[in-house]
């Protein structure tokens, strides 16, 4: 099943929560994401049941891979019951997470016996003035720390550690993270700072290259490319030379992927978007809770994927949106 651009769909990303535990400025800052906003209602959220069945649709029409997200998505309670009914569904080769991690000493474990396969875990710096700053509620590095640390020891033996690098904010934590993670088998990728939602103040002169973070980490620690893993990565992988290990860029602004994003993403309140800078959902719960049948169903996702043309990143400059879905919606 392709899109108009020819593009397979092949991942689902699952927001199970807008709601999250961190305040990061660059996603939900606290001004506008105060005690008075209003996040969905417990009734507009999708069930597991629900859930499930979205997700046995998608691998029906060419999904393999899903990954859960938020808001945060750990404070989804029963997280582990939602991923071990994923994780039974024939076609899933992948599960994964994306995480701020500041609950993975309680939840590690059993997301890992419930099949969850990765992790990804979020820091943007390792000192506690700028990183309490960046999570805008002054929360420790140490609690993410040792959220990297349970799921080391639930099992989760590749880790990815993603970090935003805002210039005005962090550029000095870029050095400091490759310097910790390298020599460990956990794999740093530093993300463009991007244009999401309507609240984050974004400006281009606020975003790092990626080509910059490679050359001020390339000068002190030599790394070479390496090949993608698969056709439509996102990451552009580097190691470094000395062999201690790898680190990628998720450079959508520099260097936009559109062209293989095989991605759909469904918000905790059951609206398919094709696209992280999209501007409406799609709405699927309606029909799903109205009884539906699961043909029915069907062919409204293949009619929205082969109609879908989405490549946001590759026209913002000449095209930017003023509306776009929150990214605390529908995840990274
Ligand atoms: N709460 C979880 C977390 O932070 O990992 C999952 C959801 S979060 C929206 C997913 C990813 O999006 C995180 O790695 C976060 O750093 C990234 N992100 C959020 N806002 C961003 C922005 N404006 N630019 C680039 N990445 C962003
Ligand atoms: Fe929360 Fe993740 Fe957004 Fe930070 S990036 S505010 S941790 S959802
Ligand atoms: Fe995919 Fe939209 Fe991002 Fe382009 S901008 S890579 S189409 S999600």
């Amino acid at each position: 099943m392709l899109d108009t651009l020819g593009r397979p769909l092949k991942d689902l990303r699952i927001s199970v929560t807008d709601r999250c535990n961190m305040r990061c400025a660059y996603c939900m800052p606290k001004e506008v994401f105060g005690p008075d906003y209003a996040f969905l209602p417990q009734k507009e959220l999708l069930s597991f049941e629900e859930i499930e069945r979205v997700a046995r649709l998608f691998v029906q029409l060419g999904v393999s891979k899903l990954r859960l997200t938020g808001g945060e998505p750990l404070l989804r309670k029963g997280l582990p019951d939602l991923v071990a009914r994923l994780s039974a569904l024939e076609g899933v080769e992948d599960i994964a997470l994306t995480t701020n991690g500041l609950l993975l000493p309680q939840l590690a474990r059993p997301l890992k016996e419930a099949g969850l396969k990765r992790v990804t875990i979020s820091l943007d710096a390792l000192d506690d003035e700028t990183f309490g700053r960046m999570n805008g509620l002054n929360i420790k590095v140490e609690r993410v720390l040792q959220g990297i640390q349970a799921a080391e020891e639930a099992g989760f033996e590749l880790i990815k550690i993603n970090s935003v690098i805002k210039k005005s904010e962090n550029l000095h934590a870029v050095l400091d993270l490759a310097e910790h993670f390298r020599g460990t088998p956990h794999t740093l990728r530093f993300i463009e700072f991007m244009d999401v939602g309507n609240h984050n103040h974004w400006d281009m002169k606020d975003v790092l290259p990626s080509r910059d973070i490679l050359a001020l980490i390339h000068d002190k620690h030599p790394l070479e490319p390496v090949n993608p893993n698969y056709k439509g990565e996102v990451a552009k992988r580097y190691r470094y030379t000395d062999g201690q290990g790898e680190i990628g860029f998720i450079s959508s602004v520099t260097d936009a992927f559109c062209g293989t994003c095989s991605r759909a993403r469904i918000s905790s309140d059951g609206q398919i978007y094709t696209c992280l800078f999209g501007t409406f959902g799609y709405d699927l719960k309606t029909p799903l809770r109205a009884g539906e049948t699961d043909d029915q169903l069907l062919e409204r996702i293949a009619k929205l994927w082969s109609l879908r043309a989405d490549r946001y990143s590759e026209e913002r400059a000449v095209k930017p949106r003023d509306q776009k879905i929150e990214m605390s919606r529908i995840g990274g």
